[in-house]
């Protein structure tokens, strides 16, 4: 007779890792799985991940279930996949706890449904979940939430952590990442994730379609600026703000470069409401257009903050501050908006004040009160959607901007 070896904790989140990859529903996250470690740590009280790692505590694993054991190796690989730290920082920055209640209210309301036949994967109790959620991103579910007030009471209250969940979000973690470190982590998931897909696809599994759309609107949303700008006004040689013209400096003569005939000007407006835009995001869109603004034809640069109504004008470019200063710019100063979101008054305030640019580009969440203004435009829209791929606009062209 042979005596079993006790089965450690370390073999069940195995085993439990294995079967989740192995099942159809899952199968797809095996680069997800990978892109990080899984393991179980001594005197943690719950389960956590900080964006590519998966902990579990020793202590806290030993009182699942297989299946529960499962059910948080989805939930927290569905933290990565659904990039949470990676494009929804901005919740956790408004309201830490709420943005910890809106993540898990999503992945669990997803997992629940994706096991309600079989309990493959099942979900600690107690946990965070709200079946009037169901269907909704978690931007919309923010976005209720916020509203209503409701932070860190929308699901039932577990100790400890805060979020009434059996996990924690390692955001501290995440954010000691430098830039450079956070976009490689970006590029990594996204190429996981599609590993991931093409595998299972290979191997003839189903599509998880709520992991497969996730992957699907991934395009670089700068180089789409970029060729919308381009074509808009221009590819620009001797754009009048710029340095001056090389070519004469040698007779010392600064010679301002040639200014053309129909000057182009360039408006941008900044959705100030709600969820929509804060400081880092700002910088880091206003920062990318500035760079675009260089390679094309524009002369003047008119920046709007609205949200049901304009709050700040500035303008940049000839016979104001330099176009380069535009990054400079900032959300202080009476630009803060309140709850709702009405594009409208974009087009009429240029109408009244006779703003007459080539093309206007509209950074906004989406979540659109009383129209796109159709009909009210007078020049060529991009309308910059910032994370909601579900939002569409009745005109012009949309780009899905992710920061
Ligand atoms: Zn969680």
């Amino acid at each position: 007779m042979f005596a079993l070896a006790e089965i450690t904790q370390e073999d069940r989140l195995y085993r439990g890792l294995c079967q989740v990859l192995d099942d159809d529903r899952y199968c797809c996250l095996a680069g997800t799985a990978q892109l990080g470690e899984f393991k179980i740590v001594d005197d943690f009280p719950t389960a956590y991940t900080d964006g590519r790692n998966v902990y579990f505590g020793r202590e806290f694993i030993t009182k699942l279930t297989d299946a529960e054991i499962r059910g948080v190796i989805v939930h927290e690989l569905a933290h990565i996949f659904r990039r949470h730290m990676l494009s929804l920082m901005w919740m956790w920055e408004k309201d830490a706890q709420l943005s910890n209640v809106v993540w898990d209210m999503v992945i669990n309301i997803q997992i629940t449904e994706e096991n309600a036949h079989d309990k493959f994967a099942v979900l600690p109790e107690p946990h965070i979940y709200d079946a009037k959620y169901k269907g909704m991103t978690e931007v919309q579910v923010w976005e209720d939430m916020y509203k209503e007030g409701q932070g860190g009471q929308g699901g039932k209250e577990g100790e400890g952590e805060g979020s009434g969940g059996f996990d924690e979000h390692g955001v501290e973690k995440f954010r000691e990442l430098t830039e450079q470190e956070q976009k490689d982590l970006d590029d990594e998931t996204t190429e996981a994730i599609r590993q991931g897909l093409l595998a299972a696809e290979k191997s003839g599994k189903p599509k998880n379609q709520n992991i497969a759309d996730l992957v699907a609107v991934k395009i670089p949303w700068d180089s789409i600026l970029q060729e919308w700008m381009v074509t808009t006004f221009g590819v620009g040689e001797d754009a009048t703000f710029r340095k001056p013209n090389k070519r004469y400096l040698h007779m010392d003569i600064i010679r301002p470069t040639a200014i053309q005939d129909n000057l182009k000007d360039v408006l941008i407006a900044i959705d100030t409401s709600g969820s929509c835009c804060n400081e880092k995001v700002l910088s880091k869109f206003l920062s990318i257009v500035r760079n675009i603004l260089e390679t094309v034809s524009v002369n003047k640069v008119h920046l709007l903050f609205w949200d049901t109504e304009i709050r700040r004008y500035e303008v940049y470019g000839q016979g104001h501050a330099p176009v380069s200063e535009l990054v400079n710019t900032t959300m202080q100063q009476g630009a803060e908006g309140g709850g709702g979101t009405t594009p409208n008054c974009i087009p009429l305030y240029m109408e009244q004040h006779n703003i007459k640019p080539e093309g206007a580009i509209v950074l906004t969440d989406g979540y659109i009160w009383g129209g796109w203004g159709d009909g009210l435009w007078d020049c060529p829209v991009l309308w910059g959607i910032l994370n909601n791929p579900n939002a569409v606009p009745t005109n012009n062209k949309k780009v899905d901007v992710t920061i």
